[in-house]
């Protein structure tokens, strides 16, 4: 070893040269789950993260990214989205109104998506052969509890099977996360407590839209008696949940539910998020765990945009930047079982995601026309997943074209014919 080590100086390069196969250098790295807010160099080897230090030799690394005067952060998971986007093909059986992952995932900093319920018992096999295995998206699934999913509301209204939605978890528990229930309409608790059942079989968590809300099973109830330590309330700021009594004050049960280890999910959507609610929320310290986006075709081109933008309009609300990146990050892979994501330990994956931070004054609005004001906006511009640059909005990877073979772009087979002088 010792000689190697002297024959390596004698010739210039030293032993450890370009260890690394990427660095983002000089950005801001926010990594709540390691306590890091501070200007970093992140080194990345074999796809996965080899160092964060505050100072990297770039000489170290086969490529250098310069990321200063931006945001880094883990790659951002969103649990909250619909991606069984099959639906066009006819009988299919597919969820409605679902988007493919990989348009919308890279191009705003997400590396993992969990589909919330598209695909039921009936159909999840389905769903993970033409959507789950294909994505360049880390894709999870929360199963629905209805047999087939989300093919419409009327589905959803029955056909429960908490033992098949067990048995399938179990077999496909590397993208398997939980029990989805959704859109019940009638006054009994069956859709949630069967959701619960399956999820106590398999030993995961359950996600509830509370469907349309009615007297005889109050909200209230479901978080603090129904739901168990670890379950998520999706559409937490919906118009119908009660957030603040008359004089303006939360409602105890939010506590209580929170002190139980309910989990509230953003899952904005296209009619889900009221600025009535959160606003009051945000400002009483009462901070969603995870925000997430409820992508679908219904709200992409609405008010919710993507995650970025949803994230952006609880800084705007005043929750603080690192506590906005975790509920994005570290905190949905924890309540999806997945720790091994949303943060940048040395040896995790190189999920990344760089953002700058946008000034001005903009008008962030909710799908009923409310709009709250912000100062920052989210805006991303380098995505990784596994260590590879899968969305670069401002050509970091790139070098001048006039470094390149002079007659580059031309593929082998092709010829330039050139035209007669
Ligand atoms: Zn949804």
């Amino acid at each position: 070893m010792r000689k190697c080590f002297v024959l390596a100086l004698l010739a210039g390069a030293p032993l450890w040269a370009q260890q690394y196969d990427l660095l983002l250098a000089n950005g801001r790295v926010i990594d709540p789950k390691n306590g890091i807010d501070a200007v970093r160099d992140v080194a990345i080897r074999d796809g996965k993260i080899a160092a964060v230090e505050p100072e990297i030799d770039s000489r170290q690394a086969k490529q250098t990214l310069d990321v200063s005067g931006l945001l880094v952060t883990p790659g951002l998971v969103d649990i909250h989205t619909h991606l069984f986007h099959t639906t066009n093909i006819p009988d299919a059986w597919a969820g409605d109104n679902s988007v493919d992952p990989d348009s919308f995932s890279f191009r705003t900093g997400v590396t993992a998506m969990a589909d919330a319920g598209s695909a039921g018992w009936r159909n999840f096999e389905f769903f993970r052969t033409t959507v789950i295995d294909r994505a360049e998206t880390r894709v999870f699934a929360f199963i629905n509890i209805a047999g087939l999913g989300m093919v419409s509301n009327m589905v959803e209204q029955g056909d429960f099977n908490p033992e098949e939605v067990a048995r399938l978890a179990k077999k496909h528990r590397d993208v398997v996360v939980g029990v989805k229930t959704a859109h019940y309409e009638k006054p009994d608790w069956t859709s949630v407590d069967e959701a619960v059942k399956a999820g106590k079989l398999a030993g995961i968590p359950v996600m509830v839209d509370f469907g349309y809300f009615v007297p005889e099973r109050p909200y209230w109830q479901l978080v603090t008696e129904h739901l168990r330590p670890g379950d998520i309330s999706t559409h937490a700021f919906r118009g119908p949940v009660p957030w603040v009594d008359e004089s303006g004050r939360l409602y105890r049960y939010l506590f209580e539910a929170r002190r139980r280890g309910v989990i509230f999910d953003v899952g904005h959507g296209g009619g889900s998020f009221t600025w009535r609610n959160a606003v009051p929320a945000v400002r009483q310290g009462f901070y969603p765990d995870t925000i997430s986006t409820d992508l679908h075709a219904g709200s992409r081109n609405g008010a919710m945009m993507d995650l970025p933008t949803t994230m952006s309009k609880f800084l705007a609300m005043g929750m603080p930047l690192a506590a906005v990146i975790r509920a994005a990050t570290s905190k949905p892979a924890e309540v999806i079982h997945h720790q091994e994501l949303g943060h940048l330990t040395p040896g995790a994956a190189a999920d990344i995601a760089v953002f700058r931070i946008l000034k001005g004054n903009f008008r962030f609005r909710d799908p009923f026309g409310g709009v709250f004001p912000g100062k920052q906006r989210l805006f991303c511009e380098l995505t990784l997943k596994d260590g590879r640059v899968k969305w670069d909005w401002n050509s970091r990877t790139g070098i001048d074209y006039r470094k390149l073979d002079p007659l580059y772009g031309i593929r082998e087979g092709e010829q330039l014919v050139r035209p007669p002088q």
